[in-house]
């Protein structure tokens, strides 16, 4: 039994090492060309809904490298947006189909990096303010990536056997643009996939690493508003006068019992209060006060539960206060992002094929994080598996500092962020591969 064992695993290391070295030869081949492309990308960043002249050169690439190319996929809510996302297609045999994404969109950051391919770019966005665009959070390394992953799969075509589904999406950092290819009948026009995967860059892990994460990962993300009206009045004569401004401090206290005291503990919710305004001067008890919360979940029934639970506190503080009926609070939820679940299983597989690329060292768990991303929306509810992982994105000196004196690297959305390019494009293109030749191989 040991020596057919003993000889099977060193023909496998061998074939590995052969097939290592030749993707290793051709990124070698083409790294200059992806360093062009990714300052390219770099120095034209656009808004999200915005995302034209992007998503028509990530259209064009796939073209190129014969996939067949669909653009102009996504319905917004708000008509006036254009949907700009698109999708390449290449059957290769029989087999799975895997989703590839990649997002499209920046964000509207001045950037302060003084490297010599920062973005200049400025904008009005929809508010009519002036604002600087920058790709703050790596969306061009993604798609650099991404267009590396196709080429090198194209090569591979003799290693793969299915159908290859490369997904460029708009509109990732507003959490709208998933649901808006989804509305646009996207897995009916396309093949519906057995597999989606993506990959997101990370300042805090370092350029030859990839990191991932089993189970919840991302947390979902609710925006609602409330607006508390009470009767307004002379700041000396509170007797006449329904305080909106009491009834928000209370109500803002009073949520923090959802968590602490609603919740179960193993269960990860934050709700935050970022914006509270009302009033205008010191002697004037205003008619209302206008509060924005945040609302992170894994779960979606620990979701609904606390959002329940916000309509209720609120409903009840206003009630307390003797606020009559017809001056109710408005509460509005407004359209969120949906929590990623990396199925596990998926993971397990993906982490294999890594660490064969990568070598054991370079493949890290990292812990689940509240941040937020819409990827998810494209697995339907979990029933299509699943996975984002993490992609080094500093040098691993600075990580390393950073570590050890405390002080955090620029982080994503940084008007400093900036990943060191071309070690993170090696291993973003090398890890992409890798995982979905693992997903389609012969
Ligand atoms: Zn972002
Ligand atoms: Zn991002």
């Amino acid at each position: 039994m040991r020596k057919p064992f003993v000889l099977i695993a060193v023909l496998a290391v061998l074939a590995l090492n052969v097939n290592g070295q030749s993707l290793d030869a051709m990124i070698d081949r083409d790294i200059s060309s992806w360093l062009t492309t990714y300052k390219n990308l770099h120095t034209t960043p656009e808004l999200s809904h915005r995302e034209e002249k992007t998503a028509s050169f990530v259209a064009g690439e796939l073209r190129k490298l014969g996939f067949t190319v669909t653009e102009r996929i996504g319905k917004y809510q708000n008509e006036q947006w254009t949907g700009y996302g698109i999708v390449g297609v290449l059957k290769n045999g029989p087999g799975p189909t895997v989703l590839v994404r990649t997002e499209l969109d920046a964000l509207p950051v001045e950037e302060k990096t003084g490297l010599p391919y920062s973005s200049n770019v400025k904008t009005k966005n929809d508010a009519g303010l002036e604002v600087g665009v920058m790709h703050a959070c790596g969306h061009d390394i993604h798609m650099t990536s991404f267009l590396g992953t196709a080429k090198m799969l194209t090569e591979l075509k003799s290693r793969w056997s299915g159908t290859l589904v490369m997904l460029g999406q708009p509109a990732e950092e507003t959490g709208d643009g998933a649901n808006a290819m989804l509305r646009d009948n996207l897995y009916g026009n396309i093949p519906k996939p057995d597999f989606a995967i993506a990959l997101h860059d990370k300042p805090e892990l370092e350029t030859g690493k990839v990191g991932y994460t089993p189970g919840y990962a991302m947390a979902s993300a609710t925006s609602i508003d409330i607006k508390i009206r009470g009767i307004g009045g002379h700041g000396s004569a509170p007797e006449l006068a329904k305080d909106p401004i009491v009834v928000a401090a209370q109500v803002v206290m009073a949520l923090q019992t959802i968590v602490s005291r609603e919740n179960s503990p193993l269960d990860p919710a934050v709700v935050t209060v970022g914006s509270i305004h009302g009033g205008t001067r010191y002697n004037i008890i205003p008619d209302e006060v206008n509060l924005q919360l945040t609302v992170r979940t894994y779960k979606e029934e620990v979701r609904k539960r606390v959002l329940a639970s916000i309509e209720r506190i609120v409903k009840g503080v206003v009630a307390t206060a003797g606020i009559p009926e017809d001056r109710a609070p408005v509460i509005k939820i407004a359209e969120g992002t949906g929590s990623t679940y990396n199925e596990p299983k998926l993971v397990d597989r993906l982490v294999v094929a890594f660490k064969q690329a990568l070598g054991d060292d370079n493949v890290v768990q990292m812990p689940p994080m509240m941040a937020s991303e819409d990827f998810g929306y494209f697995s339907l509810d979990h029933t299509i598996p699943a996975t984002i992982f993490w992609l080094g994105a500093s040098d691993p000196a600075k990580v390393k500092q950073s570590r050890d004196s405390g002080v955090p690297l620029p982080g994503l959305h940084s008007a400093l962020f900036a990943p060191v390019p071309e070690p993170t494009l090696r291993t973003g293109v090398k890890a992409m591969t890798s995982a979905v030749l693992e997903l389609m191989k012969k």
